[in-house]
């Protein structure tokens, strides 16, 4: 196993960027289709607070469904276990917004990072606000996670969102229809189209995932969660982090990862370190191609795999 992080991550840096095998990139709104696919960022933080930088690991991008990390986190303050009520803890086996499901399972989405699932997650955290004020909160609550003040929704990629919303509208519709939406559709919908328009770096999305890392505590002091709850949140990343395609970034990976559609992967090795990674483009499960690969490399030189012997 190596040892010396830094050249590991410049040695994977310099190979992905050399790579012409790099996916494709997510046409569905104009402001992703745009993303130059020959990006590609890297940052790792450790349990001991090094932090290392490779490639446009500085440069902002849409993070999407990895949001949902933070969305979750929030609404388990809020309700606790009692969100189970309405959402599931199993992998779906299905595209990240599919629909199928939820008719033969009664508006109960399988997992809170299909988008079914988010959808309920909004409408959860959207109790008692508006939707500015739930967004704001998600965002002080990155912010706060990141230490960085500077983490913002990027309006554009939040007004696409809207505009090509129709099948996150079928699904909240849908939900709705079961009793599994408590605010009208609307408000919801804004809600999750504004979240998946929040752009960061891999640099702050690394900072963002430190306390699953560390047992849910906070390195600047303080628990941001339970240990049980970080516990559980990595546990779900693992198993349904990459909707279709989970088991097989189990298989290549090993460590708790949620991707989005921009070309973001954040990955966790409990105990070890915080991983971000972006390209935007992505493998056919919408997955980024190089940032699956990038972080196998990872694992595979560090024992970051949380099913290896030397992970701990
Ligand atoms: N905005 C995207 C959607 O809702 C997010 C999906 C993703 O990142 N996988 O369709």
């Amino acid at each position: 196993m190596r040892h010396d992080l830094k050249a590991i991550i410049d040695d994977i840096v310099a190979d992905m960027r050399a790579e012409t095998e790099r996916g494709t990139v997510a046409s569905y709104i104009p402001g992703l289709a745009s993303a130059d696919p020959n990006r590609f960022g890297l940052a790792v933080v450790t349990a001991e607070g090094e932090v290392i930088l490779g490639g446009d690991a500085e440069t902002g991008f849409s993070i999407q469904s990895i949001s949902k990390v933070f969305t979750l986190t929030l609404a388990l303050g809020k309700v606790g276990n009692a969100l189970w009520d309405r959402v599931g803890r199993e992998p779906s086996g299905s595209a990240f917004n599919s629909i199928v499901q939820l008719e033969r399972e009664n508006g109960i989405p399988r997992n809170p990072f299909i988008n079914a699932g988010a959808i309920v997650i909004s409408d959860v955290n959207l109790a008692g606000h508006r939707t500015g004020d739930a967004i704001g909160e998600l965002i002080n609550f990155l912010r706060y996670l990141t230490d960085d003040g500077s983490i913002v929704v990027d309006p554009a990629i939040a007004q696409s969102e809207a505009e090509h919303g129709y099948r996150n509208a079928a699904l909240a519709n849908y939900m709705r229809a079961f009793g599994n939406l408590q605010n009208p559709v609307e408000p919801v919908l804004a809600s999750y189209f504004n979240q998946c328009a929040i752009e960061m770096t891999c640099h702050q999305l690394a900072r963002a995932g430190r306390f699953l890392m560390l047992d849910g505590r906070h390195p600047g002091g303080g628990q941001v969660v339970s240990p049980a709850r970080a516990r559980r949140i990595n546990a779900l990343m693992l198993t349904c982090g990459h909707y279709d395609a989970s088991g097989d970034f189990a298989f290549s990976v090993g460590m708790p990862g949620k991707s989005g559609v921009g070309g973001g992967i954040l990955a966790i090795a409990p105990g070890k370190a915080s991983v971000a990674v972006w390209s935007p483009g992505l493998n056919a499960n919408g997955n980024s191609h190089l940032g699956t690969r990038a972080l196998e490399r990872l694992t595979t030189e560090t024992g970051w795999s949380v099913f290896s012997a030397d992970h701990n």
